[in-house]
């Protein structure tokens, strides 16, 4: 194992800078806010550790990328920055995303809530589902996974044309695979920066996908047609698990996080770090580090006590061990599920360390 460190001054000049402006703007945070970022610069910091490569695999080692401290994400000419006539995230989901319409339904405002509170001050609305079949995307069985996959630029082209006029972005999910081009095998996922619009699958989180009784697997495509969608009705759905939930909401907020301008994070162990591949995308932590956090807070300017109690609410909210919040008759009928938050304990644990650094 590898690890990455920086120097104290390395970190401290990546977080607040050499120039002038952007060095008083950091002294005009709240102190709180100041106290809890400088952690980012203490070797002996518990709540901020350094990166570790695991295997030559993992992204850093494979995807050499030019690093972005705080003074370039700002001077990015490039970039895109919520405006005040553009102010929402819009999530669409295309196919079902659970077994029964209230596992689809649930599942999505967990993910439209947890989006919410991690881009805390922006509103998150959800457009009407739709099925595979309105995209017109298209689609085909993996010749080696012999799952159903659907063409990403495909939805991309959809979600563009469908793109509200108050969207920051509009992020598309689904829990059917995706391919990028004829030749590749798969992808987790595409966005386009400049349009503002994206599309991830989750069809790989589910803990099946990669046994031998994946329960995804299609028989050869009968194509009579390439727009005959009907293999999509009752195709498999992995179970919405708790891991799976984590995932998702991992995946979600590292890509819009792209679509804010942040790159990939070489400094700290962080939720914009690159991976490879699934198990170092569930090495990387939920959080953001401090370089990329004030990033975030410049392009939505949200107060940090503020994000961070919203997300200890999402945790708490309406989980399966909140007592009395569902009774347990009536879960079905009001669609009331129980929130699979078992794997966000230990960073509850984490948020509540850092808000008692930023409210001393
Ligand atoms: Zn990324
Ligand atoms: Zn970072």
């Amino acid at each position: 194992m590898q690890i990455i460190r920086h120097s104290e001054q390395t970190l401290k000049t990546a977080l607040i800078s050499k120039n002038p402006v952007l060095v008083s703007q950091y002294e005009k945070l709240d102190a709180g806010e100041q106290r809890l970022m400088n952690e980012a610069f203490q070797p002996a910091s518990d709540l901020f550790g350094p990166i570790t490569l695991h295997s030559p695999s993992d992204w850093i080692t494979s995807h050499p990328e030019a690093p972005q401290d705080f003074e370039q994400f700002f001077s990015d000419p490039y970039r895109k920055t919520p405006s005040p006539n553009k102010r929402s995230i819009y999530i669409q989901s295309i196919g079902s995303l659970g077994n029964t319409r209230i596992i689809s339904e649930e599942y999505i405002k967990w993910l439209t809530g947890y989006c919410k509170a991690y881009f805390y001050g922006l509103r998150v609305k959800l457009l009407e589902p739709v099925p595979v079949s309105v995209t017109r995307c298209s689609f085909r069985v993996n010749e080696n996974t012999h799952n159903l996959q659907i063409h990403a630029g495909d939805i991309l082209k959809f979600l563009k044309k469908k793109k509200p006029e108050d969207a920051f972005c509009v992020v598309g999910i689904t829990m059917i695979d995706l391919y990028p081009r004829d030749s590749w095998n798969f992808v987790f996922g595409q966005a386009s920066l400049t349009d503002g619009v994206g599309i991830f699958s989750f069809a790989r989180y589910g803990s099946d996908f990669y046994s031998m009784h994946y329960k995804g697997k299609v028989k050869k495509l009968k194509k009579t047609s390439s727009s005959d969608y009907s293999i999509f009705d009752n195709y498999y759905i992995p179970e919405i698990t708790s891991v799976l939930l984590l995932r998702s909401c991992k995946t979600l907020t590292h890509e819009i996080g792209h679509i804010f301008g942040l790159r990939h994070c070489q400094w700290l162990a962080c939720l914009m770090q690159g991976s490879n591949h699934l198990e170092e995308a569930d090495r990387r932590p939920l959080n953001l580090c401090p370089i990329c956090l004030r990033k975030l807070q410049c392009a939505i300017g949200f107060s940090t006590v503020e994000r961070y109690k919203a997300l200890v609410r999402w945790i708490d909210d309406e989980s399966s061990d909140t007592p009395g919040a569902t009774p347990e008759h009536s879960r079905e009928d009001n669609g009331n599920l129980p929130k699979p938050v078992e794997a966000f304990k230990e960073w509850k644990e984490w948020i509540i360390k850092c808000l008692t650094v930023l409210q001393k």
